[in-house]
C-alpha cells in the first residue's frame, strides 16, 4: 500500500453513517512490518513533510492546523513529538489547551483557540481544542455551570448549537486559507489501562500519571458516545476527522503523517516565483558580492557569471 493513501481509510467522509464501533483501535490496515521498518517509513515521511513545510513557509499563503483529541494516554504527546520532529520549529506552533483560565471563561468558547490559530505559512498543532467544549464540558455539568453563560442561553440544544458554531467556524477558516485536519486517536479501554499501569510502574513515567485520569476513565463509554456524535456532526470536507487506531503507537504516527502529507500535497504549494526584474537584481548583487571575494586561480570571482540566470534575464 502506498503510504500516502494510508490515511484515506480513516478519514470520515460519510459522517452521517459513521459508527465508532467500525474502527478497531488495534487495526494496522494489514501492514505487517516490524518496529524498525515502521521507524524507517516514518523517517522518510517526516522528511517529505519537512520539504512540504519549507514550501508552505516560503509561499506564505496557506496555514495548516492539525487538531488532536483523545482520551488520556492515547499518545497525543508522542504523535506530536515524533511527527513534528523533522519540521523547522520556526514554521510550527504547538498549543496545549487545559482547563480554561478566568480570563478565558470571560469570553465565548471559541476565543482562546481562535487567537492561537496558525499564521499563514505555518503548521499549527492543537493538543486538545474547542472540541473539549462538547466533551469534558458535556461529561461534567459543573464545568458548564462555571462558564458564566447567561442562563437563558443554556438550553437542551446547547450541544447542537455548539456543533453548528464549530462547523461555521471551520468553514470560515477554510475559506480564509487554513487547511484543517482533525485527529481522534482511538485507544481501547484495555490499552489505556495498560498504559496507566506503565506510568505507575516505570519511575521515569510517574510524572505522567494523574489520579484524575483514572476517575475520568469511569466515563470512558460516555466519552465514546460524545466522540461519535461530534465526529458525525463536524466531519466535513473542509475540516475532516480522521479516526486513527491508537493501540499501536507506530501505526498511529504513520497514519497521522500520511494524512498531513496527502492534504498538503493537495494544496498548490510552490516557492514564490521570481520575476525578470528581480532576477536582474539578483545577478547584479551576485556580481558585486563575487567581486568582494579574493580572486581564485588568477580569475576574478565576478567573472564567473551564472550562465543559466544570465541567459534568462
Ligand atoms: P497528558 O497526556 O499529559 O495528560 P493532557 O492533554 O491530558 O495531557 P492535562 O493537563 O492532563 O493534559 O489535562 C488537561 C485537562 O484540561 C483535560 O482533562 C481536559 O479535559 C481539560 N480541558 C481542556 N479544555 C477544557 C475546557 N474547555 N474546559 C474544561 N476542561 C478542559
Ligand atoms: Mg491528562
Amino acid at each position: 500500500m502506498k503510504l500516502e493513501k494510508l490515511a484515506d481509510r480513516f478519514r470520515i467522509d460519510k459522517p452521517d453513517s459513521f459508527r465508532l464501533a467500525d474502527i478497531d483501535p488495534r487495526d494496522t490496515a494489514g501492514l505487517d512490518i516490524d518496529k524498525d521498518e515502521a521507524k524507517e517509513m516514518l523517517k522518510d515521511s517526516i522528511q517529505r513533510l519537512s520539504d512540504l513545510q519549507d514550501v508552505l513557509y516560503a509561499q506564505d499563503r496557506w496555514a495548516v492546523l492539525a487538531i488532536f483529541q483523545a482520551m488520556d494516554a492515547a499518545g497525543k504527546d508522542g504523535v506530536i513529538k515524533h511527527v513534528m520532529s523533522g519540521v523547522n520549529p520556526q514554521g510550527c506552533q504547538v498549543y496545549s489547551f487545559k482547563a480554561p483560565s478566568t480570563l478565558e471563561l470571560d469570553h465565548d468558547f471559541l476565543w482562546r483557540t481562535t487567537v492561537a490559530m496558525p499564521e499563514r505559512g505555518r503548521i499549527g498543532i492543537f493538543n486538545r481544542s474547542y472540541y473539549e467544549e462538547v466533551l469534558v464540558v458535556r461529561a461534567n455539568p459543573k464545568i458548564l455551570a462555571a462558564q458564566k453563560m447567561p442562563p437563558s442561553l443554556v438550553g437542551e440544544d446547547i450541544w447542537e448549537e455548539r456543533f453548528e458554531d464549530i462547523r461555521n467556524f471551520e468553514k470560515y477558516q477554510a475559506r480564509n486559507g487554513t487547511l484543517m485536519l482533525k485527529f481522534f486517536l482511538h485507544v481501547s479501554k484495555n490499552e489505556q489501562a495498560k498504559r496507566f499501569l506503565e506510568r505507575i510502574d516505570d519511575p521515569s513515567k510517574n510524572w505522567k500519571f494523574n489520579k484524575g485520569d483514572v476517575a475520568e476513565r469511569k466515563n470512558f463509554d460516555e466519552y465514546m458516545r460524545y466522540y461519535e456524535e461530534l465526529i458525525r456532526e463536524t466531519s466535513r470536507p473542509n475540516a475532516p476527522w480522521f479516526v486513527v487506531p491508537a493501540d499501536r503507537k507506530w501505526f498511529t504516527r504513520l497514519v497521522v503523517v500520511s494524512a498531513l502529507i496527502e492534504a498538503m500535497e493537495s494544496l498548490d504549494l510552490h516557492y514564490p516565483k521570481v520575476d525578470q526584474s528581480i532576477r536582474a537584481e539578483l545577478q547584479e548583487a551576485r556580481l558585486a558580492l563575487a567581486a568582494e571575494l579574493p580572486a581564485k586561480n588568477g580569475k576574478k570571482n565576478g567573472d564567473k557569471v551564472n550562465r543559466k540566470s544570465a541567459a534568462k534575464s
